[in-house]
């Protein structure tokens, strides 16, 4: 599992650090452990949260039909 220090830049892309922002914030940060559990570098942690996983399945609908 990628770990993320509290004084990192959150992954979410807000510019804050991570203890002042999703950290803080349980049903975000909920959805960043979810993420580092799937993610093997910063940039796919980064990319699993930017894509939320409800848009990503609708895509992967869209795709099949
Ligand atoms: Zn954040």
């Amino acid at each position: 599992m990628l770990k993320i220090k509290r004084n990192d830049k959150c992954p979410c892309g807000s510019g804050k650090k991570y203890k002042k922002c999703c950290l803080a914030d349980p049903d975000k940060n909920s959805e960043i452990i979810r993420a580092r559990s799937i993610a093997h570098t910063y940039e796919e942690l980064y990319q699993i949260i930017a894509k939320p996983m409800d848009v990503y399945r609708l895509k992967v609908e869209l795709i099949r039909m």
